[in-house]
């Protein structure tokens, strides 16, 4: 009964059936994320309406029982026995193919998989993986992972939005160096999925194969890079947790899902010498929006609350990007700078696989090459130029980085990478959802 009720109150906020990776960050996140993350898609009425009908219910249920106790003062009779033993098997064998113990079962499943994926990367890297590199390290890289940010909302992406949302990104967008890309597309609409195969040479294409289990990670060190992931996501069991934990430092803000601000001290511990990756992943515009930004930021005034607060954050995060743009560009020697987001966001609907949206799918991508890459590497400036235009999906920036890093793997393609001359996504063959939905779908 409570299952059912719990169905009823997500069919209602979705207007859509459960699915079973919308379990996923339930199992993997902690109690805090949880509960932001329910308190941002459910109302608290609602909440409040459902757990006091529960009661309700069972009370009933206690009383039923109770009076058919002093009913039936003979006790059990074998008929009655035998309808009960009938009806609870009935209830277990259904209940475990119903919401939710079925999608707890599935995502549970997908956890196993993923930890077996160690085992699978560890075999590929000492049998199949096999780089070479066409160039020397060049200063550092760094990789900004946004969070739920919808480029639609951002004005540097979308003039004709009415908000000036990203005054940073516009200012800079013309200026040499930088390339926006106003047509990339998340490959997947939530966290641990699209971040896990936009570092590994897993994508929709032709990469489906546990054998293209390689990361940016294991690229980059061939490359000749020590590797950062410096993040304010609290960690996890899924692929994104395995891929973390493999790189050289792994730094978490002290304040973890706090303020994104606090990555910009951990830049500071990146030392002068050497060549490093730094996966930075921000909080950017997750769940509760209005949580993602310091109270005494001017607000972004939208159509409602909700809105409103979503587009502050997307501000603060134009923000801090500049905030890092400018460390990693005067003190640390960055050469090449990417800023992706993991998937978009729907204003009504969020993120997940409840209610699919391109809303979720629409990211933000941008790349800066110093001058001095620019001046090494005239193609690949060229080539980022000439493809400002094409569409893109997330899956795609394991190739791209690789790439720009000057090292080839089996692990990527050159069709798939932006820098490239070759590279080749098109309209008709781009896809989301991992493959299973074509991009083409949404008209642009
Ligand atoms: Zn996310």
């Amino acid at each position: 009964m409570s299952a059912a009720l719990a169905y009823i109150i997500y069919f209602f906020t979705y207007g859509n059936l459960f699915q079973a990776e919308d379990m996923l960050p339930v199992l993997l996140t902690n109690v805090k994320e949880i509960k932001s993350y329910l308190d941002g898609q459910i109302k608290k009425s609602l909440l409040f309406s459902a757990v006091a009908g529960f009661l309700v219910l069972v009370l009933a249920g206690v009383a039923l029982v109770w009076v058919d106790r002093d009913a039936a003062s003979n006790g059990w009779t074998a008929k009655s026995l035998i309808v009960t033993l009938i009806s609870v098997a009935i209830m277990i064998k259904y209940a475990m193919n119903c919401f939710p113990l079925r999608e707890i079962r599935l995502a549970r499943k997908s956890i196993r998989e993923m930890k077996k994926a160690r085992t699978v990367h560890a075999d590929n890297l000492a049998h199949r993986f096999k780089a070479e590199l066409t160039g020397k390290p060049d200063g550092n890289i760094f990789l900004i992972i946004g969070e739920s940010a919808n480029r639609d909302h951002m004005k540097a992406l979308n003039p004709e939005y009415p908000r000036d949302t990203t005054p940073w990104q516009s200012e800079v967008k013309n200026r040499e160096g930088f390339f926006f890309f106003p047509k990339a597309y998340a490959c997947f609409t939530q966290t641990a999925q699209t971040v896990s195969w936009m570092l590994t040479g897993l994508n929709q294409y032709t990469h489906q194969s546990p054998d293209y289990l390689v990361t940016l990670i294991d690229a980059a060190r061939v490359a000749g890079y020590t590797t950062w992931w410096c993040t304010n996501h609290k960690g996890n069991d899924y692929l994104t947790g395995y891929i973390m934990n493999s790189a050289d430092k792994v730094v978490e803000v002290p304040a973890l899902t706090g303020d994104d601000a606090q990555l910009l001290d951990v830049m500071d511990t990146i030392p002068e010498e050497g060549n490093h990756l730094v996966i930075l992943h921000i909080m950017g515009s997750h769940l509760r929006y209005g949580d993602r930004y310091p109270p005494d930021f001017p607000a972004v005034q939208g159509d409602n609350k909700r809105i409103s607060e979503y587009d502050t954050s997307i501000a603060y995060t134009d923000d801090i990007l500049r905030r890092i743009w400018e460390k990693a560009e005067k003190k640390q020697q960055a050469s090449v700078i990417m800023y992706v987001s993991d998937h978009g966001e729907d204003m009504k609907y969020t993120h997940g696989t409840g209610h699919f949206s391109f809303d979720m799918t629409r990211i933000p991508l941008w790349i800066y090459l110093s001058p001095s890459y620019r001046q090494k590497h005239k193609d690949r400036a060229e080539a980022l130029r000439r493809h400002q235009d094409c569409v893109f999906t997330n899956d795609l920036v394991f190739d791209t980085l690789c790439g720009l890093m000057q090292v080839s793997s089996y692990g990527s393609e050159d069709r798939f990478d932006l820098s490239h001359n070759a590279y080749g996504l098109s309209w008709d063959s781009a896809l989301t959802m991992h493959g299973k939905v074509h991009v083409a779908e949404d008209v642009q």
